[in-house]
């Protein structure tokens, strides 16, 4: 279980999260859909402490912190439990992809090299790129590279992959591909929160969708509620442009 509470943060002058709550059960494939600049990243970036929020708090499983007020070892207590997805896939360029991979679970997790040797060349398996494990990133597409980015969060297995747009750095022609792996990572039950654009994935792999604008969220409830019937000016409106 996942529950964002109260979440504030801001840049400067900007309020990109004004007080952002939100509640995630296991298993659930969330969608957070919003206009661009709408705070959708940097809700996802707060729940990995890649930005600190400025205040609220977060709860992981059993894990509950103020956001403010975490010290440094419940910030990596919570990145133990959780798994994100850059948009940039944010890979080391002079490891191969199988490094890349094992990296988390030798750094951060202790896990013995072999052991995770062995975990690694299969989750790069799982995503379909075993003939890759030797590659650099440069020598891979964007869409192989996007993989190389879920192989890696898979195979920490944490409580929730957090995606932020894992698609939309792609050429078009790699999108499909991309998205089948992480339909295939929804499957495995694991709970998702995913920031996207792509409304066709949203409709039919989400079980609940977030509409974010200007800092709030503006409405919630299944992709029917959301896409259907959607109840909000701001949700019909945002829909209306991109569908
Ligand atoms: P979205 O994901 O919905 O497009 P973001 O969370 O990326 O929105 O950004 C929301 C706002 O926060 C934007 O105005 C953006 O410029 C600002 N912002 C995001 N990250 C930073 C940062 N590190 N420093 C300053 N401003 C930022």
């Amino acid at each position: 279980m996942i529950e964002v509470k109260n979440a504030r943060k801001s840049f400067g002058q900007n309020h990109v999260l004004k007080d952002v709550s939100l509640h995630v059960n296991d298993g659930d494939v969330v969608v957070i859909l919003g206009p661009s600049g709408s705070g959708k990243t940097t809700l996802l970036r707060c729940i990995n402490f890649l930005e600190k929020a400025d205040g609220g708090t977060l709860t992981v499983g059993d894990k509950t912190v103020d956001f403010r007020k975490a010290s440094k070892s419940d910030i990596l207590e919570i990145r133990r439990k959780t798994a994100f997805v850059f948009q940039n896939y944010n890979l080391f360029q002079n490891k191969t992809a199988l490094e890349n991979v094992m990296e988390g679970l030798v750094t951060a997790r202790k896990v013995p090299k072999e052991t995770a040797r062995t975990r690694a060349q299969e989750a790069l398996e799982w995503v379909g790129l075993a003939d890759k494990w030797d590659a650099y990133p440069s020598q891979l597409s964007g869409g192989q590279q996007q993989r190389v980015g879920i192989a890696r969060a898979v195979v920490l297995d944490p409580e929730v992959i957090l995606f932020d747009e894992p698609t939309s750095a792609l050429d078009p022609e790699l999108v499909g591909e991309t998205l089948a792996v992480i339909r295939r990572v929804a499957k495995t039950g694991i709970t998702m929160i995913v920031v996207t654009h792509e409304m066709a994935f949203a409709q039919e792999a989400a079980n609940h969708v977030i509409f974010m604008d200007g800092g709030v969220v503006v409405e919630e409830g299944s992709p029917n509620e959301i896409f259907v019937n959607p109840k909000e000016e701001r949700t019909k409106k945002f829909l209306s442009r991109i569908l």
